[in-house]
């Protein structure tokens, strides 16, 4: 059975003590309600939260993930952050190639496939996001685009380590913008995203890939999304940052599972 997962993106968001209260709440809430066996949960607060939210977590089933890490090993990077700082803080997974970071800082194909190799050679799971611009699904480019994104990156990867990651499919146009995709659309990318797995790594691959939908999704919608055959959980943004939407999310992956 694929690991179901729901991972929280906080992005650029809260105080020092607004984290520790989102954090708190949402362990509070997972105590009480109790966590879905089959589904992780992942917080990935931004970097300066790390340590913090770890030892808040330290007893509880909720993993922390960075939302990025350098393709550098370490040496003059100002500003930057690597894979073997975030190991020697015990954290496990980092988000990867996701959108925000593809677009504003202009990171590119050949450098989130570094930062894989970085993330994997510290044994960080990479959360690797890939996903269309509304432009490329209006002119039906949606899966070409994705294939791409795919093949330029983690596809280059060995059988080993491929099998190390979490794909995040987020189409553009449904992050942050309210608008999610349908769970047609969204099971359909996925089916062809397993496909391109099974065809590059094998049916067993492809079978045991967890593959996370990321997009708008909340409270009210995550039951939907994650019944779909090929959606095994959700990167969550927006509806990360409030706990009882997050638990909310947990609780139907767990359904779903
Ligand atoms: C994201 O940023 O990964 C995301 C899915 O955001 P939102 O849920 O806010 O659309």
């Amino acid at each position: 059975m694929r690991t179901k997962i729901v991972a929280g993106n906080w992005k650029m968001n809260k105080t020092f003590e607004e984290a520790e209260d989102l954090i708190t709440d949402i362990i509070e809430l997972l105590d009480e309600q109790g966590k879905p066996e089959h589904v992780d949960a992942i917080l990935c607060p931004p970097y300066v939260f790390l340590e913090m939210a770890g030892d808040i977590t330290a007893d509880y089933p909720v993993f922390i993930g960075a939302q990025n890490v350098s393709q550098y090993e370490s040496g003059a990077y100002t500003g930057e952050i690597s894979a073997a700082m975030l190991r020697s803080m015990h954290i496990d997974f980092c988000i990867i190639g996701h959108s925000e970071r593809r677009k504003y800082f202009h990171e590119s194909d050949e450098m989130l496939l570094d930062k894989v190799k970085m993330a994997h050679k510290e044994n960080l799971v990479p959360i690797f996001c890939c996903g269309e611009v509304l432009q490329d699904r209006e002119v039906s480019r949606h899966f070409e685009v994705v294939k791409q994104q795919l093949e330029n990156t983690v596809f280059k990867l060995s059988a080993e380590d491929f099998n190390t990651l979490i794909i995040a499919y987020e189409p553009v146009w449904a992050i942050g913008t309210g608008i999610t995709a349908t769970p047609e659309q969204a099971q359909e990318m996925h089916f062809f995203i397993r496909d391109l797995i099974a065809r590059k790594f094998g049916a067993e691959a492809a079978a045991e890939k967890t593959i996370l939908y990321g997009g708008s999704c909340n409270g009210k919608n995550a039951t939907e999304l994650f019944a779909m055959p090929d959606v095994d959980g959700g990167l969550i943004g927006g509806a990360s940052l409030t706990a009882e939407e997050f638990v909310q999310i947990v609780h139907a992956a767990g359904a779903g599972a």
